[in-house]
């Protein structure tokens, strides 16, 4: 069966609505999350490059990633396109150190995936090329429908791999004009919707 590409921060985990909170217990820091307009989080949070180290690392703390709350909705249409037989490839950026934790995270939300990817995104410093592939490698797999919140990635699986994308709307992803073959959806029900009255899961 085809493979589904679904991202897992702010897509399937609710991960920089919990940064907010954490910005503010370490820094007393008050970001409005609807004000986080880039998707570069030290610009976004006014972070010197030392705060930002730390905040960068605290983030990535197995207690912190586990901690980290699913999106309404997203278990749901999950189980239900892996129900109709669909492979769900769960296709992470995050930095390699969280290999473990992100897969008990997915593991203790009952987030139904046949595959765990990870990708060297956003071409990081330090990356565990034994865990994380590169991009070029990436691009030859094949999926019928990717679900991201980065538009960089969302138009890399369009352009790239033909791959139709849903753009999982959040703030920093706002400023795209209409993309050719990207569809913009504010919650998982809209997906949902979406999938149940557009087909969209169709064959290209
Ligand atoms: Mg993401």
């Amino acid at each position: 069966m085809p493979a589904i590409y679904i991202d897992l921060d702010d897509v399937i985990a609710d991960t920089t609505c919990r940064y907010v909170e954490i910005l503010e217990r370490e820094f007393g820091r008050i970001v409005d999350f609807e004000g986080i307009t880039t998707f570069d989080l030290k610009k976004s949070f006014s972070l010197t490059d030392h705060e930002f180290d730390y905040f960068f690392r605290l983030v990535h703390e197995p207690e912190i990633i586990l901690e980290l709350k699913p999106f309404e909705g997203v278990l749901d249409e999950l189980n239900k396109w892996a129900g109709l037989g669909y492979e769900i490839s769960v296709v992470t950026g995050r930095l390699t150190s969280t290999y473990e934790s992100s897969l008990e995270w997915l593991r203790r939300n009952k987030v139904p995936f046949d595959s765990f990817i990870m990708v060297d995104k956003y071409l990081r410093p330090v990356v565990d090329k034994n865990i994380a592939i590169s991009l070029d490698r990436f691009s030859e797999m094949e999926f019928i429908l990717a679900v991201e919140d980065s538009l960089d990635m969302s138009m890399f699986l369009q352009h790239r791999m033909n791959t139709k994308v849903i753009l999982f709307d959040r703030p920093w992803n706002r400023d795209s004009g209409n993309l050719a073959g990207i569809r913009r959806c504010m919650t998982w029900d809209e997906i949902g919707m979406l999938d149940q009255f557009s087909g969209i899961l169709d064959s290209k």
